[in-house]
């Protein structure tokens, strides 16, 4: 069962103030599960959440998380900028980027950021950007191959194939990557792996920190590197369905802190601080697109239009992602109609909902869709000259405020040359 965090009052009340659509963030959850995740790792004094701003990149909520104690994990010139005007910066910045510009590397050195090496040939492309090398960076890794979980909860597996992704470097690579940078007076290493998104598993965190604890173990006999920091990136899922466990971050930080007790501390490398660049864990069920019902229609199918389309929410157009959904007022009439939900792209997969039963909708309802904290609004885009709504918190006192808003024509038009 999933619950709104908001009643049809309540988002009447919004819809008069902020016309439909618009994404709502719960402000009391958003904090509530940061400070569990704090909890969970406060075994590991140095530990710090980079929060990844591409999951939401929204000046209110990067201000809301620093509050809780997180950092930036950002990727572009976009996303260092806007940590950079949130009053994050230096350390608070984790700088993981792929394919990057020189002039990104330049930003991101002017902040302070600690920079994630994608690949190995990056370290000449950084000392030709920037003019020397940093003295704390890091290096990321990919093992190859598939990586899996034998046991997951209740049958959601987890398995993903880094063999197959862009990102990393191998294992011979991150040797030499190391000694190289060590001979260009790097002083305090870090490693980090993203090896599966979206996991519903406990076991994720804990499988990946052996293979990464084992490997810092490893490449510090190798190398001689002092490595003073672990990044164990993002990939923490959530339960888009209602049928789906939660992950326990509870028990995700105390199986970290089993293998950290079992393979570096034993080694003498206790003293390495544990991070996180989560995004849709801290953010994904904090979120909802709340849109009104304008139409329906009778074909082959019973459809309900609504205000939003994938370009407020584009999961379920493009991965056939699952979203909640919930008709405020109606949470507890029988689900006896079976519609799908869809929005107004002239392409047949803006659908938020298909062949999906829900109670009978009536034209003016509002309805939830769940979980759009996190690449959500993020994601959208102007297709069909759609606009990008507003951004709403629902502040803990139950007041709320535009975080950012709607999208005008005239922004639209702004960069076209007439
Ligand atoms: C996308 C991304 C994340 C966040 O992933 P989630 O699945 O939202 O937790 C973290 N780190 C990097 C480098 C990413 O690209």
């Amino acid at each position: 069962m999933k619950t709104p965090f908001i009643t049809k009052q309540q988002g009447e009340a919004l819809a008069a103030q902020y016309p439909t659509p618009f994404h709502l963030y719960d402000e009391a959850g958003i904090r509530s599960n940061a400070r569990a995740l704090y909890k969970a790792f406060s075994w590991n004094p140095g530990f710090r959440e980079y929060f990844a701003v591409k999951a939401t990149p929204t000046p209110a909520i990067l201000k809301l998380l620093a509050e809780e104690g997180c950092g930036t994990d950002c990727s572009s010139m976009a996303e260092l900028v806007m940590s950079d005007r949130c009053g994050i910066r230096g350390e608070g910045i984790m700088f993981s980027s792929n394919e990057t510009p020189a002039e990104e590397f330049q930003m991101a050195e002017q902040l302070g950021a600690i920079i994630n090496l994608d690949d190995i040939t990056h370290i000449e492309f950084l000392e030709k950007a920037i003019g020397h090398i940093p003295e704390k960076v890091c290096c990321r890794f990919n093992p190859g191959g598939v990586f899996s979980l034998g046991e997951s909860n209740e049958g959601f597996q987890v398995m993903d194939t880094p063999g197959d992704s862009k990102y990393g470097m191998t294992r011979a690579q991150i040797a030499e990557a190391y000694k190289i940078l060590k001979q260009k007076g790097t002083k305090e290493f870090g490693i980090h792996a993203f090896l599966a998104s979206n996991t519903i598993s406990n076991e994720y965190y804990p499988a990946l920190a052996r293979i990464l604890f084992q490997l810092a173990t490893e490449l510090q006999q190798e190398t001689g590197c002092h490595i003073t920091f672990i990044n164990l990136s993002g990939g923490i899922g959530i339960p888009y369905r209602p049928e789906q466990p939660a992950n326990d971050i509870a028990i995700i930080g105390e199986g970290v802190r089993k293998a950290f007790e079992e393979i570096l501390v034993p080694a003498g490398m206790g003293d390495i601080s544990i991070c996180t660049e989560l995004g849709r864990f801290m953010l994904g069920p904090y979120g909802h697109l709340v849109t009104r019902a304008i139409h329906e229609k009778h074909t082959y199918r019973e459809y309900i239009g609504v205000d939003a389309c994938a370009a407020n929410l584009m999961r379920p157009a493009i991965y056939g992602a699952y979203h909640h959904v919930t008709v405020l007022g109606k949470e507890d009439a029988p689900h006896d109609h079976k519609y799908d939900v869809v929005g107004s792209l002239c392409e047949n997969c803006d659908k938020f909902a298909v062949e999906r039963m829900l109670p009978k909708i009536d034209i003016g309802d509002l309805l939830v869709i769940h979980d759009s904290g996190a690449h959500g609004f993020s994601m959208g885009y102007n297709y069909n000259g759609r606009l990008r709504s507003a951004e709403v918190l629902w502040k803990e006192d139950g007041s709320s405020v535009l975080i950012r808003r709607a999208e005008t024509l005239d922004d639209y038009f702004a960069t076209v040359v007439w």
